[in-house]
């Protein structure tokens, strides 16, 4: 299977033929903004860790209202797209799990795509059933789901690390085929900034991502990558390394520690760098609002 970027070009062709009167004035055109629109907007989520019983509930906390809130406040948002990376289902990704977040995320269903990644709580054929189609395109990564989103400004790749389900120590893999893949991705399409989302995070304690070493090797020396995002430690937190924003989005299901937020993150991505504003929905509600800046390397 070629690459498919032509499909996403001549996909949105299609519907611009349906009888929107539109003047593409740059040569690249997306299914965001239609043209050049100088920021994306995202709304980023993670570790749903969605049951498909609403009541179940953890440490306190009821994964199924958080995300149910959630959703409300990114719809009042309205960004362009919402990312969730990983950790999508309770424990063991039930398909029960995955038809209760697509019933939970229906009040979005026309107003914002929803773009996931696979965690270590995920069953991907489970999940592919509920949901078959992403936006963006699937990228020929053999065993995994990838996909690449382009928007006139930008490119957002999300990875899949998921290897094993439900297991202890929650590692995570790329594995050798994604991760030349990536590196010919990168090496193909440097003239846009590119952002990318996977679920692990990428230390090296046991339960991280276990080729995060290789997969660091091949994205900090591409300097049109931005920023990577992943979630999996529930903890919201940013690291820099060589001017790479490292960026581990909190949890939306719950936390592990009282004093971590449990929320989603706004974020407006320009050329320049991006703007996050942290939304909690449970956990402590010490940094809601909070802002950050983030600047691009060049
Ligand atoms: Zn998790």
């Amino acid at each position: 299977m070629p690459y498919l970027y032509p499909l996403n070009r001549r996909r949105f062709l299609k519907v611009m033929a349906g009888g929107v009167a539109a003047v593409m004035v740059t040569g690249f055109v997306s299914p965001f903004g239609g043209g050049r629109k100088e920021v994306f907007r995202l709304a980023l989520m993670s570790d749903t860790h969605v049951p498909e019983d609403p009541e179940n509930a953890y440490r306190g906390f009821f994964p199924y209202r958080n995300l149910r809130e959630g959703v409300r406040q990114v719809r009042e948002a309205a960004p362009d797209l919402l990312v969730v990376t990983g950790d999508l289902a309770r424990l063991e990704g039930h398909p029960g799990d995955y038809r209760t977040m697509r019933d939970l995320l229906v009040p979005l269903a026309s107003k914002v795509p929803v773009a996931m990644a696979l965690g270590n709580h995920d069953v991907r054929e489970n999940f592919l059933k509920a949901f078959p189609d992403g936006p963006g395109d699937r990228m020929p990564v053999r065993g995994k789901y990838v996909l690449v989103i382009e928007h006139p400004m930008m490119r957002l790749v999300l990875l899949d690390s998921l290897v094993f389900t439900n297991l202890a120590p929650a590692l995570g893999l790329l594995g050798k085929a994604q991760r030349e893949w990536l590196e010919g991705f990168l090496r193909d399409h440097t003239d846009k900034p590119v952002f990318l989302f996977l679920h692990h995070t990428l230390d090296d304690s046991d339960g991280s991502l276990a080729d995060a070493d290789r997969f660091l090797r091949i994205v900090t020396p591409s300097r049109h990558v931005k920023a990577v995002f992943y979630g999996h430690s529930h903890v919201y937190s940013i690291q820099q390394q060589e001017g790479l924003h490292l960026v581990n989005l909190p949890a939306m299901g719950y936390n592990f520690r009282e004093k971590d937020p449990v929320g989603w993150v706004e974020a407006g991505l320009s050329a320049r760098g991006a703007r996050l504003t942290l939304h909690t929905v449970a956990g402590s509600h010490a940094r809601n609002g909070e802002e950050i800046q983030l600047n691009w390397r060049n």
